[in-house]
């Protein structure tokens, strides 16, 4: 399929570089700036959710003792803060870029979230980041993801994952004969509990038909290739015959 709009999941983590102990690895920003400046100039509008977990999670910080609402809270700040981080790592190469948050910042920090207002800058080449999660506790920002590219109406959902090229049937991390599927419906992903994304975004995405392309988004140009189709990936998918 071609697309006219895309929804990019970008993980907080995958932001990190462990290595050098940066939540947020630069080089990999401008990496991704140069992408996106190509597929724009292809005249593919992008949108993208940012996570947080590269700072906080507010399970992790549940589990140690924290209210849930307001660890979630801190989570949502966290989502904040990468977006802007992205944003400024954009704006250095010239890509216009708008930050939209679910939770109200004061307008001196990033815009606030209303629907038109994105389509109209998507629509104008910006690309979109959306910060704060659904803007509420109890959700990730891979719901995040499912609820956005539904309100925008993206064509499809290209979430990157951290050295994993798809979905499989057990953790290729942990088992050489684990089985990838080239694609798979969300009845099957739900039915199989793969946990490739949480069973809300899941449920929302087929709700939807919202497909979600997985991919390792450390390979080179992925997020170019991926639109491209010419990247190893598993589709997820309402049904298998459209
Ligand atoms: N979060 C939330 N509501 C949302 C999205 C995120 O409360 O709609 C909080 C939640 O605490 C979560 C944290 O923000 O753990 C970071 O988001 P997520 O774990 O989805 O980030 P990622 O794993 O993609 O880096």
């Amino acid at each position: 399929m071609s697309y006219k709009r895309v929804l990019i999941k970008l993980s907080g983590e995958g932001l990190a570089n462990k290595g050098k102990h940066l939540a947020i690895d630069y080089e990999l920003v401008e990496k991704f700036a140069n992408q996106l400046k190509t597929i724009i100039s292809r005249n593919i509008e992008v949108a993208i959710v940012v996570g947080g977990g590269n700072f906080w999670r507010g399970t992790s910080a549940e589990k140690n003792g924290m209210q849930r609402v307001r660890a979630d809270y801190i989570g949502m700040l966290a989502t904040t803060m990468n977006a802007l981080a992205l944003q400024s790592g954009f704006e250095r190469l010239n890509l216009h870029c708008r930050v939209l948050s679910s939770l109200t910042m004061d307008p001196k920090v990033c815009e606030v979230y209303i629907n038109e207002k994105a389509k109209k800058y998507l629509r104008d080449g910006e690309v979109v980041i959306f910060a704060g999660g659904t803007g509420r506790p109890f959700f990730t920002t891979d719901t995040a993801s499912t609820l956005f590219a539904s309100e925008i109406d993206a064509d499809a959902i290209l979430m990157g994952k951290n050295n994993v090229d798809g979905v499989y049937d057990s953790d290729p991390k942990f088992n050489k004969d684990a089985k990838k599927f080239p694609i798979i419906t969300y009845d099957e992903l739900l039915e199989k509990e793969l946990k490739v994304i949480d069973q809300t975004a899941a449920s929302m995405a087929k709700e939807n038909n919202i497909d979600i392309l997985i991919f390792d988004i450390n390979e080179e140009d992925s997020l170019i290739r991926a639109i491209e189709n010419k990247i190893p990936n598993t589709i997820i998918t309402r049904e298998r015959e459209k």
